[in-house]
């Protein structure tokens, strides 16, 4: 166990924490490959990284996601989820590999205006509030349902 910690930010206890009954069953056994425990404990490692809100080294390309929007992943083009969707669920930061605009955005509350509103994550923003066009680096954004 300590072999497969060895040189990540991670200790065998939380290893063991990690583990579903059925693992913990097979790795006191002695019947979970050496292997499978390094790539779980790097899988845990970079899953805790992504709850951060920080991207995967391994993640260099920029995709789409149905869901999250613009994304980094390991390859490019769309997919309708990915490993973001789980920070997306619970409400973290999704780091975006190019900027959206604040007018195709769920949170987006527009005003009397043909431009303006206000996000309602409470994202910094101007007196008079957020222009729909403008474009910037969010973690927030989610794209906005398509209506049909
Ligand atoms: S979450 Fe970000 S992109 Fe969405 S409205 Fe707020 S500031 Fe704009
Ligand atoms: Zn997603």
């Amino acid at each position: 166990m300590a072999e497969a910690c060895h040189g990540l930010p991670l200790t065998p206890r939380e290893v063991r924490k990690a583990f579903t009954p059925e693992d913990l069953e097979d790795w006191l056994n002695g019947s979970l490959p050496q292997d499978t425990l390094v790539t779980f404990s790097q899988a845990l490692v970079q899953r805790r990284m992504m709850d951060e809100g920080k991207r995967p080294p391994s993640y260099t390309e920029p995709a789409i996601c149905q869901n999250c929007g613009p994304i980094w992943l390991w390859f490019s083009g769309e997919v309708q989820g990915c490993p973001w969707c789980w920070n997306r669920i619970a409400h973290r930061p999704i780091p975006r590999p190019q900027p959206v605009c604040c007018g195709d955005c769920a949170h987006f509350q527009r005003i009397d205006h043909p431009h303006m509103g206000h996000c309602v994550q409470g994202e910094p923003e101007g007196i008079a509030g957020l222009w729909d066009t403008d474009r910037r680096h969010c973690e927030r954004y989610l794209p906005r349902p398509e209506t049909t």
